[in-house]
């Protein structure tokens, strides 16, 4: 039994900690889990990976858990990687996929990252966990908690989408709404943990979440034959799952299973209402200014401002990527084409990223025959209020006149 962790490094400023206890941040930043790579690559190979579950769980050895099973799991499967060969030709591409995340526990990729953070944290003697989330991370921590025996506490903007509310308290989470944005919830968390002695799993603000989203980047990696895509389109709010992901690809790459040296050029994707990222970006700032008046429906992306912004730019950067925001207004137009042509049901934040395949395949930075990937982050069937404005409710029938068909 062994866990291959050397040590949590600071993103900052590369301070080493141990990791052999509790931790959250330094200096006020996020905080990567390291690994002993040559160890797992002696551990770990691609044929041993063949015999596994198709869960997250197989990529154990990069992972805090290592080969000692304690994990708290609700069965995350490996998420499906779908050519969409209709959709991908509305915009003259030859080789697009999604990667349908909204088919994990709670509907959405924020399961992963719980999974990971509770487990840690349940195994590091946590029995208490309070977060600011803006919408699923809120669902997925109640899920885990649940099933972990911990108590939970959840804070949300009170207009997020009314099932992340009824999935929190049906898991017997605390839920309170807050008039205001998921930074304001995050201020409620910080102020509260004096008294009531909770564990803070905001995203980045402890260090294990990222090592569960990091899995996305290994299925995909195996998924394609350790061939990586071209182009990655992910739909950014804290940008873990982002920053997750191009550490996986260094994490591979570190370790000699990459079939190519070319790494993805990564695209975090926003909405005009909501896009700090895409600013910073634009204006070649390593930090983003928080975004003032942050509307959108696609709620996952609505965060206006992220505490790991550096790691998410730095990986743009590194990966010669871009940063993309989208027209707020077109959003439901581009859910309603992604779902029509292939039967996936995205999520606004996902249909943001069709949005921008629109603008990077218009202005020649997509090339046809380049190969794509969009992460479907979340279940349409989770955005109710969002989706009503496009589809009005229904004419009630009780007999048809098939005669007009005739
Ligand atoms: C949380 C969330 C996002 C943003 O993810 P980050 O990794 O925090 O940037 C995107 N889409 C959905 C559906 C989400 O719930």
């Amino acid at each position: 039994m062994a866990r291959y962790v050397t040590h949590l490094e600071s993103a900052i400023d590369g301070t080493q900690l141990p990791a052999n206890q509790l931790a959250t941040m330094h200096e006020g930043r996020p905080l990567w889990v390291r690994y002993d790579l040559d160890a797992v690559g002696k551990a770990l190979t691609k044929d041993m990976l063949r015999e596994r579950e198709p869960t997250m769980w197989r990529y154990r050895e990069l992972l805090p858990v290592g080969t000692e099973h304690f994990e708290v799991t609700l069965g995350e499967g490996m998420s499906p990687l779908l050519a969409c060969p209709r959709l991908g030709k509305k915009f003259g591409l030859s080789h697009l996929w999604i990667k349908d995340e909204s088919q994990l526990p709670t509907g959405s990729f924020k399961s992963r990252g719980l999974a990971m953070a509770i487990t840690m944290a349940k195994h590091f003697g946590i029995t208490r966990v309070a977060l600011p989330t803006a919408g699923n991370a809120g669902g997925a921590a109640a899920a885990y908690a649940a099933r972990a025996g911990m108590e939970c506490y959840v804070f949300m903007p009170d207009d997020t989408p009314a099932i992340n509310a009824y999935e929190c308290a049906a898991a017997g989470a605390h839920v309170y709404g807050v008039n205001g944005l998921i930074t304001d919830c995050g201020r409620l968390v910080r102020e509260g943990k004096e008294v009531m002695g909770w564990f803070d799993l905001s995203t980045l603000k402890e260090p294990y979440r990222i090592e569960g989203k990091k899995t996305m980047g290994l299925e995909l990696a195996e998924q394609f034959s350790w061939k990586l895509p071209d182009v990655i389109l992910y739909p950014t709010g804290g940008g873990t799952g982002l920053i997750g992901m191009w550490k996986a690809f260094n994490e591979l790459r570190a370790m000699g299973w990459l079939e190519s040296q070319q790494m993805p050029r990564m695209v975090a994707v926003q909405s005009d209402g909501c896009c700090p990222i895409v600013r910073a970006f634009d204006a070649g700032e390593r930090f983003a200014k928080p975004f003032e008046n942050a509307a959108t429906m696609a709620s996952g992306i609505r965060v206006p401002a992220a505490v790991g912004d550096f790691m998410i730019l730095d990986a743009l950067r590194e990966s010669s990527g871009r940063a993309v925001a989208v027209d707020e207004n077109h959003i439901t137009e581009w859910l309603r084409l992604a779902m029509s042509s292939e039967g996936i049901a995205v999520c606004p934040e996902a249909a943001a990223c069709i949005g921008a395949i629109e603008t990077l395949t218009s202005d020649g930075w997509i090339k046809p025959d380049e190969r794509v990937v969009i992460f479907n982050t979340g279940a349409a069937q989770k955005y109710t209020e969002a989706i009503k404005i496009e589809f009005p409710q229904l004419d009630i029938n009780e007999s048809i006149d098939w005669n007009v068909f005739a």
